[in-house]
């Protein structure tokens, strides 16, 4: 049994993980403190959010590159 968690965002395994409310989605998301100082947001909430309420609410994420992981496209803001 492992008990790993995870930051929601960069994956990584962390001593300490805070519970963050999404900027995005009303979600309480688990964050490592990086993450929480960059003001990032997890690639999959950026997405889903974008699907959601339109790529305009994304779009300051994706220009500044708030997020961790390969570039979002705008075909994955798509349904
Ligand atoms: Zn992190």
């Amino acid at each position: 049994m492992t008990d790993k968690v995870l930051c929601y965002s960069c994956n990584k395994t962390k001593n300490k993980l805070n519970v963050r409310k999404s900027i995005l989605i009303p979600i309480n998301l688990l964050m490592c403190e990086t993450c929480i100082s960059n003001k990032f947001e997890p690639r999959w909430v950026i997405i889903l959010a974008g699907r959601q309420s339109g790529s305009d609410c994304v779009k300051e994420f994706i220009i500044k590159r708030r997020y961790i992981g390969n570039e979002i496209s705008a075909s994955e803001l798509l349904v």
